[in-house]
Parts: C-alpha cells; structure tokens; sequence
C-alpha cells in the first residue's frame, strides 16, 4: 500500500515537470487516477494521500466501491456510455468523458432534467477512425456540435480521445495535437466553450500536458498493473 501513495507522488511530481516545461500551471491540469480493476481499499489509500478525483469504467464495478468511499470523492466515468446505464451513472459521476452522439447526449440532458441534475460531459473524438474505438468522427462532432450545444442541463467541459497504440509515448503527440487544433477550431467557429481536452494515460500523460492536457486519466502509474481488462474499457 505504501507503493501505491508514492506512485501517487512521483505522478504528481511528473506532472509539475512537465507543467514547468512547457511554461503551464500544475493547477491547470486535474489527475484522475482511475482505479478501475482496483478496490476500495487502494482507493481509501490514495484519497488518504491527498488523490480527490478518481476514474472508472464500468457502472456495475463503481457503484459499490463510490457506495464504501467518503462522500467528498469525485468520481469521473471514462468508460463507454451505455444508453440503459444512464440513469444510474448520473447521480454517482461528476464527470463524463466519453459521449459521442447527439442521441446519447440528448438521452443524457433528458435524463438529467428528470433527476434535476446538471452533468457535465467531455466529447470524446475519435480521430484516428479506428473501428474498435468509440468517439466522433470529426465531421460527425462538428455537424452535431450546434445541437449539441443547445442542449439545456448538460455542460461540455471540451474533448476527449484515446489515440491508438503506439510504440512510445511520442508517437501519441499528433492525436493530442489534432485533438486541440480541433478545439482550437470548433471554438473559433462556433463560439463554443470548449475549454477542456481529456488525453494523456499512464504511458504518455507528459506529451499530452506539453500539447494542452486539463485532464490526464492516469491508471497504472498509479496503482499498478491491473490484472484483468474491463469490459466497457475503451483502449
Ligand atoms: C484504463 C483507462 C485509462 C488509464 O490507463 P492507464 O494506462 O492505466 O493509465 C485512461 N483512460 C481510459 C479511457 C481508460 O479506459
């Protein structure tokens, strides 16, 4: 357990490095540390290290644990959105980062209106058009975007993607870069607030903080390598 809160620290050291190098505040990108896979007993240990923010996956797995934690926890759901899921992840998560359709999110903005909720959302991209992944494809998100953003109860923090594998973390740098050039761009059209970009993992979370990162959803750095992989996990 000890491991586990200095992995913490050396993340957070990291990530101060990285901010340093590229002339960014450290208080300007948030660590989640996403614990799926991991019990509520790593978690516990991680919130006693000072962690607030924390990730996970799949509905079915964080219930229970977001049920045994502190209620001062804040809890972001990365996985992939199920339409009949909805109405249970609103009231757990604060934050979700993966809607990539005007269907979901209309369903979403609906649901919310009913619980009196207002949720707040990132837009994941896909911008690599692999078939295994989820997310927008760019002209997809941008024909959207205006209904999208007319939307009465839920807030879009800005994008989200997962870029696909690569041999180092530098290979991940022009996924991060498009991912913001788009923002950049849809901002600037659209007159969106678009001020969030969702990117960076355990493997590359330094690159996307020097390409513009506000949240790097950081796993194994943290707690180690997980065992099993989760379905509704959107690698
Ligand atoms: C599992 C997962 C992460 C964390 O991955 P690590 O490589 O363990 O840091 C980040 N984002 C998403 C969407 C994930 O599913």
């Amino acid at each position: 357990m000890e491991d586990v809160s200095a992995r913490l620290e050396a993340v957070r050291t990291r990530i101060r490095e990285a901010c340093a190098a590229c002339g960014r505040r450290p208080e300007d990108v948030e660590l989640i540390a996403v614990s799926k896979t991991f019990p509520a007993d790593a978690i516990r240990e991680i919130h006693q290290a000072g962690q607030t923010v924390f990730g996970e996956s799949r509905q079915q797995e964080a219930a229970p644990k977001i049920a045994m934690l502190p209620g001062g926890l804040k809890w972001h759901f990365i996985g992939s959105v199920q339409r009949n899921k909805v109405r249970k992840l609103l009231p757990l998560f604060d934050v979700i980062h993966a809607v990539d359709s005007l269907r979901l999110a209309a369903h979403i903005d609906e649901v919310a209106a009913e619980l009196g909720l207002f949720p707040r959302v990132f837009l994941q991209v896909n911008l690599s058009g692999e078939e295994t992944k989820g997310g927008y494809a760019p002209e997809m998100l941008e024909r959207d975007l205006p209904a999208l953003l007319a939307l009465r109860r839920m807030e879009i923090l800005g994008l989200m993607t997962i870029p696909p594998e690569g041999p180092d973390a530098e290979s991940a740098r022009p996924w991060f870069a498009a991912l913001r050039r788009l923002r950049d761009r849809l901002q600037s059209v659209y007159q969106a607030g678009l001020p969030g970009l969702s990117m960076g993992m355990s493997g590359d979370f330094e690159v996307a903080i020097s390409e513009g990162a506000t949240h790097v959803r950081v796993g194994s750095a943290i707690f180690g390598k997980r065992a099993y992989r989760v379905e509704g996990e959107l690698g």
